[in-house]
């Protein structure tokens, strides 16, 4: 893996002001934080007509390839403290996950130190879904040997991730090792059907990124956050729920969006996901032509979030992710989930087709090593 040494420089630490990577919310007596671990590049490759998704996504490349943020969050609730996934490694310039592949905030581990925690703090590292991105950092390196980051916490991972997991039967060095290392030291417990994890934080199956994988549901009084993983990758994925990308069940993801979204609209509940640039509170609302996420207008981007400069802008871009509207009569027209012309790099576009929206003004997307495609949000599964 190619390492750009200068991005070490990105993730010195001190430079950083706390909320352009660390964002802070109460629900009744939660305490919600956002730790932003940077974001990459990635081709989404969704089942839909090119013209269709480069309309609703214009930041897209010419490679359709979008940034997506990367987003771990911890509950405090009732003297329990579970972070929901683990994110990537140290930031470091021996990282595998430094620019250009991707770009690092300060890291999980510095946000919670920033909260005044050490990893003997989490109670519960809840793993959403077993993609690199999200188990990377469950466990590090110590005396040569792999053990769990966080030495007090219980890892919990929905079971049709681990048994069904191909990367387990041949390790490959980021998920079989770090989920490998869970299981030796007996903290991993793999879970199947709604698991109440504490009062008031219950864990939802919702297969389709992957077999196993779980959202977090948080009631705090009368407040409700929903904590939802890979469910979604960007906001069109929410209007378009049956825009599915490469080894991910359409079947099972339109069923999991579906059940999500109304939950969510039905209830007003603040609903975050994993991929949504930072920081990423929104919600999802119920509209003629059908479900619509929505970025949180007091969150939105603003003379606030600058203070750290160009540094701290980077993580709080324009709203870009949010899904541009389809023209009138054109949701009628929308293909049935597996009839779609596979479409994402635009070499692979049909003669013919509308020529690629440049990449976002003011928001540079930097190419990613190796293939088109090649993104680190999971395997092909
Ligand atoms: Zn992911």
């Amino acid at each position: 893996m190619d390492v750009d040494a200068g991005g070490s420089a990105e993730v010195a630490g001190g430079a950083w002001p706390t909320e352009a990577f660390v964002a802070t919310r109460h629900f009744g007596a939660a305490r919600v934080d956002v730790l932003s671990d940077g974001g990459f590049t990635w081709a989404p490759e969704l089942r839909a007509p090119e013209e269709e998704w480069r309309r609703a996504m214009p930041e897209a490349n010419a490679r359709g390839e979008i940034f997506l943020g990367h987003n771990m969050v911890l509950i405090r609730h009732g003297g329990v403290a579970a972070l929901v996934d683990a994110g990537l490694d140290d930031p470091s310039p021996v990282s595998p996950w430094m620019p250009p592949k991707a770009r690092r905030s300060p890291g999980v581990q510095a946000g919670l130190a920033r909260l005044g925690l050490a990893p003997e703090d989490v109670t519960h590292v809840v793993l959403t879904h077993a993609h690199g991105d999200h188990v990377a950092g469950s466990a590090v390196e110590r005396d040569g040997r792999r053990v769990p980051r966080y030495p007090r916490a219980r890892y919990l991972l929905g079971r049709r991730d681990w048994e069904g997991h191909a990367a387990l039967a041949a390790p490959d060095p980021l998920i079989g090792q770090h989920l490998g290392a869970l299981h030796r030291a007996g903290a991993l417990d793999l879970i199947d059907g709604e698991t109440v994890l504490a009062p008031g934080i219950v864990l939802e199956p919702s297969p389709g990124d992957s077999p196993g994988h779980y959202l977090v549901r948080l009631d705090a009084g009368d407040n409700r956050l929903y904590v939802v993983g890979d469910l979604f990758h960007h906001a069109c994925e929410v209007q378009h729920p049956d825009w599915v990308s490469p080894g991910r069940d359409p079947v099972s993801s339109l069923a999991s969006r579906r059940r999500l979204m109304a939950a969510a609209a039905g209830s007003g509940a603040t609903v975050v996901f994993s991929h949504e640039h930072f920081p990423p509170w929104g919600r999802i609302s119920s509209r003629e032509e059908g479900y619509h996420w929505q970025r949180d207008e007091a969150e939105a981007p603003g003379p606030a979030q600058g203070r750290g400069g160009r540094r701290a802008g980077m993580l709080t871009p324009p709203r870009v992710a949010r899904c541009a509207p389809p023209p009138p009569r054109s949701v009628a027209a929308l293909p049935r989930p597996g009839r779609g012309p596979r479409v994402g790099p635009a070499g692979r576009a049909k003669p013919g087709a509308p020529a690629p929206t440049p990449a976002h003004p003011g928001w540079p997307v930097p190419p990613l090593q190796g293939a088109p495609g090649s993104g680190v949000c999971g395997p092909a599964w």
